[in-house]
């Protein structure tokens, strides 16, 4: 079993997709080993995105990420970390995501991309160390 980070951003929120992304999380057969709903402060979105940092769209992100309440949570089960990113989708929800996916079925912006997954066991242990200390 594994563990992977799970984030329903601002723009999947304030949209009402919470449920429809737990839900699609549940039937894939992934559990949750944490779960909350929280505004993120600004040093937190930076240390998340830190590969980011300096590319043209960090500050964007950043302010769009620590904008509104977020969803964060630690979902596990077999190759977790693969198989949320294959429910999530490509980062561009229309170039890359494909029909069937969150972002294929719910995007259309890559800044507004609904969700964020870890991509490597390395970011998600880095990632809920800095989510979820405690856990
Ligand atoms: P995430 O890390 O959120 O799961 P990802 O791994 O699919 O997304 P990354 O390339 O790591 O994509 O980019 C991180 C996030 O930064 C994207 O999800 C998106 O919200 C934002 N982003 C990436 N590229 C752009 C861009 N060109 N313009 C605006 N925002 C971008």
């Amino acid at each position: 079993s594994e563990r992977t980070l799970v984030l329903v951003k601002p723009d999947g929120v304030s949209r009402g997709l919470v449920g429809e992304v737990i839900s699609r999380i549940e039937r894939k057969g992934l559990g949750l080993a944490a779960l909350e709903l929280r505004t993120v402060d600004r040093a937190t979105a930076e240390q998340h995105y830190a590969e980011h940092d300096g590319k043209p769209f960090f500050a964007d992100l950043v302010e769009f990420i620590t904008g509104g309440p977020l969803v964060a949570m630690v979902v596990e089960g077999t190759r977790a970390i693969a198989a949320f990113r294959q429910l999530a989708g490509g980062t561009d929800p229309v170039e890359k995501a494909t029909p069937g996916t969150i972002r294929g079925d719910f995007g259309l912006e890559v800044q507004f991309n609904l969700v964020h997954g870890s991509d490597s066991p390395e970011s998600a242990e880095r990632e809920i160390k800095l989510w979820f200390p405690n856990l």
